[in-house]
């Protein structure tokens, strides 16, 4: 017999209690390995002023267990609360987001029957760092920061994911025909730890399409690995086809710490009437079984809930006139789970989950590399810049006199299309220029003489608003050319 596996554990808001009583009760049932430590998390918490819903003590416990199943919580509106997912998620470092969408037709109305794909969202990075401003009157910008590291353990995570639950294809999913450099990356780190993983199919897909394909073909996919905004967008997109959007679980693993729960809230509507479905959170729980290496636990609970929504037991939420032999409530829901614990569903696959699950599944090994040859030589400069007529030849103009040391500006873009040399009067005009100067031979150029342009751009008259510094890594451009460049 194993010893216990401690947990963490939070009844939330809402129906949070009755869901979590009911999983618990099944997981207890089938003789899973657990030792609940429960913490206070939610409304309670927000309402005695800790604005990030968790208080202090939890953080050590979830430290101490590093497994967390968390029942769905109520976010006062107003306030200043924050989201206490997106705290947890970017505090204990949750860079994988797993989110499986099953379709189990006929007993969850959906038109794509087959359906069974897994999206992994990488958590952390990309437009979700939070990192905008305003710089000019007209002009706000947000920054999508993707990186190497990041890319590389979302992937693997993909990859060890799709082996560990023995599923055949990875398709990866980014924008890189627009974004060359940053959704490029993702799709070169792609391609690259795929190789590592041979026995495994894969491909790569443009996000709009493969969007459009999730809402039209989702049978055709099976693990998708794709950047934070894609992600998040496509996992509802899928949840919806699936129809299963109230029976999906999800979990949000990190190198240490990983939590499991349910996709849907906490349904303040019908809190309390004990007719809330379960089996969001139980999904979430099966996952967790499987994390923490108790994978036939997690088999076994999840034929039995297969196996009862075979018979027709059903709770409200998926009720079918038609279809359904009994309409019960939450626990009642529970005790029909127990009592098919060892029987398996007759029409739909049996689950299987691999053996040898082990701790401390998010730890991602990043491949060693040498740091690339890093050589500025360039600058852009930024400018608000709104006078004139916002003509392009005027300030292309002016700022052809700034020369630092043979550093000079080569073309000014707005909005990334080319206004100078050689702009067309059609091109709309914001007040947001952006100013590219190089040697003429493009070489190494130095940071004075970019203090020195700065100098004489400011001389000019003019507000310069940011830089970027234009580098060659090994030789190769860390930049984007203009467009029409
Ligand atoms: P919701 O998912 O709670 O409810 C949407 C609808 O689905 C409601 O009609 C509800 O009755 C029904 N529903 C949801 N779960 C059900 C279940 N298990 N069984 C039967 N019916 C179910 O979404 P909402 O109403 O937009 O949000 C309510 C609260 O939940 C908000 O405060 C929101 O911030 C919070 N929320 C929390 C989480 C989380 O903690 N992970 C996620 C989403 C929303």
């Amino acid at each position: 017999m194993t010893s216990k596996r401690k947990i963490t554990v939070a009844y939330g808001d809402g129906i949070g209690p009755e869901i979590m009583k009911a999983t618990l009760a099944i997981l207890n049932a089938a003789g899973a390995q657990i030792e609940p430590d429960v913490i206070e998390i939610g409304e309670q918490v927000y309402l005695k002023g800790i604005s990030s819903g968790i208080e202090p003590r939890a953080w050590d416990s979830l430290r101490e267990t590093k497994v967390f199943l968390k029942s769905p919580i109520t976010t006062p509106q107003g306030g200043g609360f924050k989201s206490l997912n997106v705290t947890t998620r970017k505090t204990l470092g949750l860079y994988a987001n797993v989110r499986p969408c099953k379709a189990y037709s006929p007993f969850v109305k959906t038109h794509f029957p087959k359906t069974d794909l897994v999206i992994i969202r990488e958590n952390e990075e990309d437009l979700y760092a939070g990192i905008e401003h305003r710089q000019t009157d007209e002009v706000y910008q947000c920054l999508k920061l993707i990186s190497r590291p990041g890319s590389e353990k979302i992937i693997r995570y993909a990859f060890e994911y799709a082996k560990k639950y023995n599923r055949k294809k990875v398709t990866c999913m980014t924008k890189d025909n627009i974004m060359k450099l940053a959704d490029g990356l993702f799709h070169k780190v792609f391609n690259e730890v795929a190789k590592e993983y041979p026995d495994i199919e894969t491909e790569h897909k443009i996000i709009d399409i493969g969007t459009a394909l999730i809402a039209d073909r989702p049978e055709i996919f099976d693990v998708i690995v794709t950047l934070n905004l894609y992600g998040d967008i496509i996992s509802d997109v899928a949840a919806q086809v699936t129809g299963s959007v109230g029976l999906g679980g999800s979990s949000n693993v990190g190198e240490e710490v990983a939590m499991f729960e349910a996709i849907h809230g906490s349904a303040p509507d019908i809190a309390g009437m004990g007719v809330a479905n379960p089996s969001g959170l139980l999904n979430g729980a099966i996952m967790m079984l499987v994390h923490i290496g108790q994978p036939e636990v997690a088999e076994k609970i999840a034929n039995a809930w297969m196996k009862t929504l075979e018979d027709g037991i059903h709770t409200g939420d998926i009720y079918q006139e038609s279809l359904s032999k009994k309409r019960v409530g939450t626990q009642e829901f529970a005790a029909a789970v127990i009592e098919r614990l060892g029987q398996a569903p007759a029409s739909m696959p049996k689950a299987s989950f691999a053996k040898g699950g082990e701790e401390g599944g998010g730890k991602m090994r990043l491949t060693e590399r040498v740091p690339a040859k890093k050589e500025l030589i360039g600058l852009d400069v930024f400018i608000d810049w709104k006078e004139s007529g916002r003509d392009s030849n005027v300030i292309g103009d002016r700022l052809r006199q700034v020369n630092a040391d043979g550093l000079k500006m080569q073309l000014i873009t707005n909005r990334g299309v080319k206004v100078y040399p050689d702009g067309m009067k059609e091109t709309f005009c914001s007040d947001h220029w952006r100013v590219r100067f190089f040697n003429a031979d493009e070489s190494v150029i130095t940071h004075d003489q970019t203090i020195e342009i700065l100098k004489q751009v400011k001389n000019l008259g003019f507000d310069f608003i940011k830089t970027e510094n234009l580098y060659t890594f090994d030789g190769e451009r860390g930049f984007s050319l203009a467009q029409g460049e």
